[in-house]
């Protein structure tokens, strides 16, 4: 049978020597893999109350808005520092080698909406718990966190297990 994971490739060496790096725009390329990733998303959740598909810079915008779409929910972006135009709150986190930024618009989500989080990978989790962090200081409820790859070994799932997170993954 078909797997989203046949439509994923690796990238040895990207964007550092000694990282595997999970290409997926082929998936995203192809017409069935698109279609097919999108539905296996939202699946857990199409019978549930999402209000507000949050989508993580970049690769989770694609993704996010497809799902927001389908499931007749609106859709919010968590961007890199200094993107957003209105008043934002903001979270630093951890990276392999440094600090980011994200930020979330301070309107975006009013408090006790349902959230479903959508990115396309999970790897440590420092990305993906700055967005449950942003959510959660607006007040949304979030109902659960959507990965196309998750990359157990890094730790990401364990990390939001322990945030108490609904976890849906595609392929690991
Ligand atoms: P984390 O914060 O360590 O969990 O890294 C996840 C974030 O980095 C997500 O927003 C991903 O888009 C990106 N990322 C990390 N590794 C990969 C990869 O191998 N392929 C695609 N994106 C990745």
């Amino acid at each position: 049978m078909t797997s989203v994971k046949n439509f994923i490739r690796t990238i040895p060496d990207f964007p550092h020597k000694g990282i595997m790096f999970r290409d997926v725009t082929t998936l995203f390329a192809d017409p069935r893999g698109f279609r097919m990733a999108v539905d296996q998303l939202l699946q857990p959740y199409a019978g549930a109350q999402i209000d507000v598909v949050v989508g993580l810079e970049a690769r989770g915008f694609i993704l996010g808005g497809a799902v927001a779409h389908q499931l007749s929910a609106g859709f919010v972006p968590i961007r890199k520092k200094g993107k957003l135009p209105a008043a934002t709150l903001s979270e630093d986190y951890t990276l392999e080698y440094g600090q980011a930024t994200v930020e979330v618009h301070d309107d975006a989500i009013n408090a006790g909406q349902t959230v479903l989080i959508v990115d396309d990978l999970l790897a440590t989790g420092g990305t993906a718990e700055a967005g449950i962090k942003l959510v959660e200081r607006l007040g949304g409820d979030i109902v659960g966190c959507a990965f196309v790859v998750d990359l157990p070994d890094l730790g990401g799932r364990a990390r939001l297990d322990a945030l108490g997170m609904n976890i849906h993954a595609l392929c690991t």
